[in-house]
């Protein structure tokens, strides 16, 4: 799913609702690339947010961000003039709403409102949900799971929610062995981490893995992918053409673009 970011809508009063707002308890490094951020709010606001949450994502420091606010059917409408806050798609990592809590994984990439957030992130800093959905995974015996750092709270999801019988493969591109992360996966599952090493975030690791693997037999097949949209594309061509997966069948969404801002600050 690719952010959308609404133009600002005269709706009338009463047909909008403030977005939810959610207040950071505590950061920690899980690698060095990546800051999980716990988030608290009331449980059914946690219960709420997620899988996959549309974010927003105000300045560094600002203790009252200018929110939107969300249309009945969704739509975002954005306050008028400069308001500083940016639309981001993240994970929830965990949601646990009789704790209050929720865990975004933040990939420190240096650059872009959300990562220079999650980067200044402390107690009492604020963030926004507009809106959630689910990750786009369906049960299959026989899963290939394939996403960069971006991807592994969603994988992580997906493979904690997975039968005991299922098999397959997760493809998991890092920078190096210092990014790997304790993922418990069914025992017929492997997981193959792929270290870029020199290599620039986005480069073909991933679309070389996949090209090489063979396709499973069968139809009981899903097939999972998210990291750069050119990687993205490239995989999900391979797997429409050589493994023949029609659409149901997989879920293959650019997480981010190389070069690009997902959309720009308010
Ligand atoms: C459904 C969905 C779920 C996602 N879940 C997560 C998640 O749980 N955790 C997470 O960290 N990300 C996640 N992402 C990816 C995240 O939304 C993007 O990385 C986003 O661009 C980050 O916003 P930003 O403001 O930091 O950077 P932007 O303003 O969007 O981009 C600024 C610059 O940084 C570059 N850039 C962006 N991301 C990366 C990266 N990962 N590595 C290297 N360069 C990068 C861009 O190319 C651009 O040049 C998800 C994306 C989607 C679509």
């Amino acid at each position: 799913m690719e952010p959308t970011e609404d133009r600002p809508t005269d709706t009338g009063a009463g047909d909008v609702r403030p977005v939810d707002v959610l207040t950071v308890v505590s950061v920690r490094d899980v690698t060095p690339a990546v800051r999980r951020v716990t988030l608290t709010a009331p449980g059914a606001v946690v219960a709420a947010a997620g899988p996959t949450l549309s974010l927003l994502v105000p300045r560094v420091g600002d203790p009252a961000p200018h929110w939107p606010q969300v249309a009945r059917d969704g739509r975002i409408v954005w306050p008028q003039g400069s308001h500083g806050v940016a639309l981001r798609s993240y994970t929830a990592r965990r949601q646990d709403p009789a704790a209050g809590e929720l865990d975004i994984d933040f990939v420190l990439h240096g650059d872009g409102p959300a990562a220079t957030w999650a980067a200044a992130a402390a107690p009492g800093a604020v963030l926004g949900v507009a809106s959630a959905a689910p990750l786009g995974d369906a049960p299959a015996g026989w899963l290939l799971l394939a996403g960069d750092e971006t991807a592994l709270p969603a994988i992580s999801r997906i493979l904690a929610a997975a039968g005991s019988q299922t098999r397959g493969i997760a493809l998991l591109e890092v920078a190096g062995p210092e990014e790997e992360q304790q993922l418990p996966a069914p025992a017929g599952v492997e997981l193959r981490w792929l270290h870029r090493s020199a290599a620039v975030p986005g480069a073909p690791l991933l679309a070389d893995a996949v090209a090489a693997l063979p396709r499973p037999e069968g139809e009981d097949l899903f097939a999972w992918v998210g990291a750069e949209s050119a990687t993205v594309r490239t995989v999900r061509a391979d797997l429409r053409g050589r493994w023949g997966l029609r659409r149901p069948q997989h879920h293959a969404i650019g997480y981010w673009r190389r070069g690009r801002a997902m959309s720009p600050a308010g």
